[in-house]
């Protein structure tokens, strides 16, 4: 049995370390902000190659203060892609601002950025590329767009903790990078966690003062902000894993390397990494056409998987007022029909990985 994701064993690897940091937490009575959350901001955004890191909540709130801290609100439209997770759209429907889908380049399953000028209107305010499935996003072309329309450029992050483009880490490309420390992300917390990272410090405050009920004096209250913080026990858990975070992300890439080169020939499509990327394979993902059959024989044969997404955004009924009907993001949709995503992790054997290339070759 291989499964799709191995969530005990990175605490098991570092358990002493991270039953010391739970314990300080416990032992120091400060539950609500205070130093476990300032190191790790520290740390995070120097990992990041960021000025500035504000912990948060979550991923979904990480993206939706900072969209609101870029006055994103009703009327505005926010460019995202046809094909990600739906909390990217979410966080711009939180705003009240409309998400104008793009569709991905077919090979590297990211926004392509020759749709998007096309997509601009003079409602346009933000751009939110996502580094999908741990691939950066292709960022010089984005940015160039977003500076010649006067855009900002807001990166979902998610799934890309210590993935580079061009040599350098994802943090601070655009004018913001919202991160999510969810359980199973490269970088993972032990319950909910986000973060914003930025080098504009009159950003990074105003996120400051959202995360903290609109207030950056206790008891005064400048906007009707909301309660999303980062919680010290959870910062201190993400303090020790971030130093493990870049061998990790080697071992991920040791077992992706070993799928590329065993998977190669048997009608797969698989991951497409141009020259510039460095990503962070928090997921190998590949597309069949009978996705479904080939799923089910894997179950069969004791290797988990999954999908990541089965429904594009445009086609849940969480979007069904937006009245999007089949066809209109094909390739989004094509991806929902094809995507199917293999094991990975830092946890992962080789020779389980190569049980799973014998496995797949056999079924696909
Ligand atoms: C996980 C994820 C989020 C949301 O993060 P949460 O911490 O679960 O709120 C947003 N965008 C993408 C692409 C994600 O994978």
């Amino acid at each position: 049995m291989i499964s799709f994701l191995d969530l005990k064993a990175p605490y098991l690897e570092l358990k002493q370390e991270l039953d010391d940091a739970i314990a300080r937490v416990a032992s120091s009575g400060w539950f609500i902000g205070g130093p476990e959350v300032e190191e790790f901001e520290a740390d995070y955004a120097s990992y990041c190659s960021a000025a500035q890191c504000v912990g948060v909540a979550n991923g979904l709130d990480a993206l939706h203060l900072a969209l609101r801290a870029m006055d994103v609100g009703p009327g505005d439209e926010v460019i995202v892609p046809s094909n990600t997770y739906i909390a990217t759209w979410l966080a711009v429907s939180q705003c009240g601002a409309t998400p104008v889908p793009v569709e991905p380049d077919a090979c590297t399953y990211n926004i392509d950025p020759a749709l998007i000028e096309a997509a601009i209107t003079p409602r346009t305010k933000v751009i939110l590329p996502v580094h999908l499935y741990g691939q950066p996003a292709d960022m010089d072309p984005i940015l160039a767009i977003a500076r010649k329309h006067g855009l900002k450029v807001l990166e979902d992050g998610a799934q890309a903790h210590g993935a580079r483009y061009k040599g350098q880490r994802l943090g601070a490309h655009g004018d913001a990078v919202a991160w999510s420390f969810y359980p199973g992300k490269n970088l993972g917390a032990m319950g909910d966690g986000g973060a914003v990272t930025t080098d504009d410090a009159q950003l990074a405050e105003r996120i400051r003062v959202l995360r903290n009920y609109g207030s950056r004096v206790k008891y005064v209250n400048e906007v009707q902000g909301y309660n999303s913080r980062l919680d010290p026990l959870q910062a201190a858990i993400l303090r020790v894993k971030l130093a493990h975070l870049d061998e990790w992300n080697a071992r991920r890439s040791t077992i992706a390397a070993r799928y590329q080169q065993g998977l190669a020939d048997c009608g797969l499509s698989l991951p497409y990494v141009p020259g510039w990327s460095e990503p962070a394979w928090h997921l190998y993902v590949v597309q069949h056409p009978q996705r479904d059959a080939l799923q089910k024989a894997l179950t069969d044969a004791g290797v988990g998987t999954l999908i990541h997404y089965p429904i594009a955004p445009h086609r849940q009924q969480a979007y069904a007022q937006a009245g999007w009907t089949q066809g209109a993001f094909p390739l989004a949709e094509r991806m929902a029909d094809t995507v199917l995503s293999l094991p990975i992790g830092p946890h992962m054997h080789l020779d389980d990985a190569a049980q799973v290339v014998s496995r797949v070759t056999a079924n696909a």
